[in-house]
């Protein structure tokens, strides 16, 4: 059996209690556990004078025990046990609070080695320290992270006591040459010295191989997922139609040239007879909506029935309003599905699709939820997809046979990243506006001048425009300092906004009361909206030219250009007056990118460098398992590494059956089981 996959129970130490809770905490074999990665380190080879030792500091000394523990119970709960020790420099005391078992373990008269927090305030102590034998090696040792009931002491001792039993045995997933390309240490090597790193230099090479690793059999799992869906699986074939022609004369603009390339390789998945999974990217306002259309057009031209699913459903009415108008004079029959259609429209939309009496529909979750059968559905679409779950997607492309699909995402990614967080779809970019589009003033402004940004809103309502006002909380809050929504709708009634009809939207609000609201403002019947960042992402406002972000120094810059897509979307001009409340000058600065930049995947880019490591939109999030020890984006040259590699093996047809990428193989495969990620499609 290979060693790693010897079950934890096998450990000493580990009894039946312990091992359910490592089972609990998801370790089962000694794999798991060489996985379980320190959170970080503590630096034992520096060693104080005991005298000289820093106030609350962690610190290690090499100290005699020259007398016995005392124990002097405080009161009911708090009992202290102190032992005197000596070095050359002086005499101070090692103390534990409520454990009295270091203490007895030692010997008077003998040399150790202690490492607890400094505390000088009336003697010298050493208070709660770990203590060593004075001639173990001392060096970098881990600090884990406590799990459940497990104490970062028991993962030390399991831990080590695994690398122990593996030591030299663990079979390598890379090849040696590969290892050499690129530059990648020996994993026995690796794991011991990520656990136990002999200098700082040995921590970062196992740091580097175990997260290129980690990198690279996620990649692996999710082009694999993609190449078996291609390899097995038969999608349909849509032939070319003259419709498609008669469209683009019809359209009262012409594509831009990315909306054609975009489109050109939508076409040529259509065309074939491999299954199309494609994600389109594109940023606010860059034209997503009618290369949608056309393909949907193309399956209806085809005979068969197309869906498009959205988020919310006044995104589903607002497309199905330009889906309508832009496929006027074709002979298509649309259908729209939402929560507010009747029992009765709603049977008889339902048995429109079952028939084949209409082609296409547009709806929000309600597609998937309620027992809709289509006759031919060919083609599925979802806009603003990271808004869906990978199993609501894969729901929706159950309703059909094998068909194509098709992802609309505003949400910028650099390539690298998508294409391990989508890497399993085929990927186009629209990375270009339509011509003409004015483009969105945006001023950084410090919060001192506020009085006059709400009295140029109050002087754009006055001229009949609208304005959306966004905070980022909705009530005070003792943690964070901003300005809160609720308190900032009063104030803009009684004051600047006086006599304007204002709403206050949030998170807090059910999605009903949240699309009525939405509805009312994009009919012109509120003024001013402020809200937190639940303005609907999406939402075609032409009227609308305004947004002002207070606390602007509290969001993402893609998020910031999000919220700022939001306006610029009629004839008027439309400004983004970002408030800072913050004096950093670093804040400040970075806000002010969004002044100069509005290429939105430019801005995604800054926004990951910005921002630090960690704080990372999880992988969680799009169905991808945790990362344990990659971290992205500042891992980002390893992962184009690791990708290089993975897209290198997966073209190569007998990669598979190699014995040199057997143990590869086998790990992928056990990722994708233990992760449950999705087979088949999307
Ligand atoms: P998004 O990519 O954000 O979904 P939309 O599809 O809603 O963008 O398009 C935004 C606006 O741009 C719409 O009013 C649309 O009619 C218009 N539009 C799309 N493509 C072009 C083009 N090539 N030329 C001019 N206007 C366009
Ligand atoms: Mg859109």
């Amino acid at each position: 059996m290979d060693i790693l996959e010897m079950p934890v129970s096998g450990i000493k130490g580990v009894g039946p209690k312990k091992q359910v809770y490592l089972h609990s905490a998801g370790i089962k074999t000694l794999e798991d556990l060489l996985y379980y990665f320190p959170r970080s380190y503590e630096d034992r080879s520096r060693l104080y004078p005991l005298v000289q030792i820093p106030h609350k500091q962690r610190v290690g000394v090499r100290a005699r025990v020259i007398g016995g523990p005392v124990e002097k119970r405080i009161n009911r709960r708090l009992t202290v046990i102190k032992v005197a020790i000596e070095d050359d420099s002086g005499r101070g005391w090692a103390v534990w609070f409520n454990n009295p078992y270091p203490a007895r373990q030692l010997k008077t008269g003998s040399e150790y080695l202690f490492f607890g927090k400094g505390d000088r305030r009336f003697e010298i102590q050493l208070l709660n320290p770990d203590v060593q034998k004075a001639d173990q090696r001392v060096g970098i040792v881990p600090v884990y992270p406590s799990r459940g009931r497990l104490t970062p002491g028991e993962f030390e001792r399991f831990i080590r006591t695994a690398l122990e039993l593996a030591s030299g045995k663990i079979k390598d997933v890379f090849p040696e040459e590969i290892r050499v390309h690129y530059d990648l240490g020996e994993i026995n090597y690796c794991l011991k010295n990520i656990h136990y790193p002999e200098d700082y230099n040995s921590l970062r090479q196992a740091r580097r191989r175990l997260v290129f690793q980690e990198l690279f059999l996620l990649q692996m799992g999710l082009l694999q997922i993609k190449k078996s869906v291609e390899d097995v699986e038969k999608g349909i074939f849509f032939a070319e139609k003259e419709v498609e022609e008669i469209f683009l004369k019809k359209l009262p603009f012409d594509l831009t040239a990315a909306q054609k390339r975009v489109y050109g390789e939508i076409k040529k998945d259509m065309e074939s007879s491999r299954i199309m999974n494609r994600l389109v990217q594109g940023d606010v306002g860059s034209g997503k909506t009618v290369i949608a259309v056309m393909a949907l057009l193309k399956a209806v031209a085809n005979g068969y029935q197309g869906a498009l699913m959205v988020p919310t459903e006044i995104l589903a009415e607002q497309h199905y309003s330009t889906l309508t108008d832009l496929l006027k004079g074709f002979d298509v029959k649309a259908r729209l599905l939402t929560g507010s259609c009747s029992k009765k429209e709603r049977e008889r939309i339902y048995s429109d699709i079952r028939e084949g009496h209409a082609d296409i529909i547009v709806g929000t979750h309600s597609l998937v939820q309620g027992p809709l059968e289509f006759a031919r559905l060919g083609l599925v679409v979802t806009d603003e997809q990271h808004r869906f779950g990978v199993r609501q997607r894969a729901l929706l492309f159950g309703k059909g046979k094998n068909p194509d699909v098709l992802v609309m995402t505003a949400t910028p990614i650099p390539r690298t990243l998508a294409l391990i967080l989508y890497g399993d779809l085929d990927i186009s970019i629209i990375d270009e506006m339509p011509p003409g589009r004015k483009t969105v003033e945006t001023y950084a402004v410090d919060k001192k001048i506020r009085d006059r940004v709400y009295k140029f809103v109050g002087r754009q309502l006055s001229e009949g425009r609208q304005a959306y006002i966004v905070c980022p909380l909705i009530e005070e809050s003792d943690v964070i300092e901003a300005v809160p929504a609720a308190v900032l709708y009063e104030e803009l009634k009684r004051k600047y906004l006086k006599g304007y009809r204002i709403e206050l939207m949030h998170g807090r609000m059910t999605g009903l009361q949240k699309e009525e609201i939405m509805r009312e403002f994009r009919d012109g019947k509120i003024n001013a909206l402020v809200s937190t960042t639940v303005v609907e992402v999406g939402v075609n406002v032409a009227n609308a030219n305004i947004m002002v972000i207070e606390n602007a120094e509290r969001f993402g810059l893609a998020q910031l250009h999000q919220l700022r897509g939001r306006v610029g979307r009629g004839k008027y001009q439309s400004y983004c007056i970002l408030v800072n409340h913050c004096s950093s000058r670093v804040a400040g600065e970075r806000i002010k990118t969004l002044c100069t930049i509005s290429d939105g995947f430019k801005i995604a880019e800054k926004d990951l460098t910005l921002r630090g490591p960690g704080d990372f939109f999880g992988t969680r999030q799009h169905g991808l398992p945790d990362l344990k020890i990659a971290r992205l984006p500042a891992d980002m040259d390893i992962l184009k590494d690791a990708q290089q590699l993975a897209l290198k093996i997966i073209k190569q047809p007998d990669a598979r059956t190699d014995a040199k990428w057997r143990q590869a193989f086998e790990k992928i495969e056990k990722l994708c089981n233990e992760n449950n990620l999705p087979q088949g499609t999307i």
